[in-house]
């Protein structure tokens, strides 16, 4: 009988995808590289983690947890195998990645976590908190993003990493922030349920 942590397989661990990210607002380049990872079979299941924003670090203030939580819930709507988990925004203090893989192996202790992220943080992944651990925990995916040539920016680690085969999206949360915020048209780039919660909220405004 297979496992229940099996993959569709069932001879193989599930690789269970983690996402984290601010999601403020999260956007269809998030959407369609979750997805096209699972078509592809680089991931089975996917977590998307809202991460908590500490207050005294960014130049703008985050929108609401519960808001952006409510946000990513609505972009997975209808994509079959992904949710989203508070594990960060519910644990007190910084929140660092080496804590959630700690937690999730505790909570997945068959499958294989994928550390999926662009390649916009794949090039800073060695000053990260416990950043031994962090590639001891879990492999990592790459997606392509902007203009970084990727074996070229291989963090002097020892990590099991792959490129994501995924089309690149040029998007961005700023990018679609800065067009509600200048009064441009953004919902091409946002799920619909999205958008209406960034009318309802009034976001991005100020
Ligand atoms: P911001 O513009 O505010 O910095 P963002 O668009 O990068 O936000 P995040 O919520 O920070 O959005 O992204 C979560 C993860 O998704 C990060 O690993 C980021 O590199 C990746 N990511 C975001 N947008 C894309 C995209 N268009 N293509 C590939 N990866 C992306």
């Amino acid at each position: 009988m297979a496992h229940p942590n099996a993959g569709p397989d069932g001879d193989r661990p599930v690789r269970l995808g983690i996402f984290g990210g601010t999601f403020d607002p999260p956007h269809i380049g998030h959407v369609s590289v979750t997805r096209a990872l699972q078509e592809s079979g680089a991931v089975d299941e996917i977590l998307w983690i809202p991460a908590r924003v500490p207050p005294h670090k960014p130049l703008r203030r985050p929108a609401a947890p519960e808001v952006r939580m409510e946000m990513a819930r609505a972009a997975i709507e209808g994509s079959a195998r992904q949710k989203v988990s508070d594990i960060e925004l519910s644990r007190e203090g910084p929140s660092y990645t080496v804590d959630t893989l700690r937690t999730l192996r505790a909570g997945y202790p068959e499958a294989t976590l994928v550390l999926i992220m662009g390649s916009d943080q794949f090039v800073d992944l060695a000053a990260w908190h416990e950043a031994d651990e962090v590639v001891r925990l879990a492999e990592v995916c790459v997606l392509p993003r902007g203009t970084v040539d990727l074996p070229a920016v291989v963090p002097p680690l020892e990590v099991v990493w792959s490129a994501a085969q995924v089309s690149p999206v040029d998007v961005s949360s700023s990018e679609v922030r800065r067009l509600v915020r200048e009064g441009h048209p953004y919902r091409h780039l946002v799920p619909r349920r999205v958008a209406d919660v960034i009318e309802r909220e009034v976001l991005y405004l100020a």
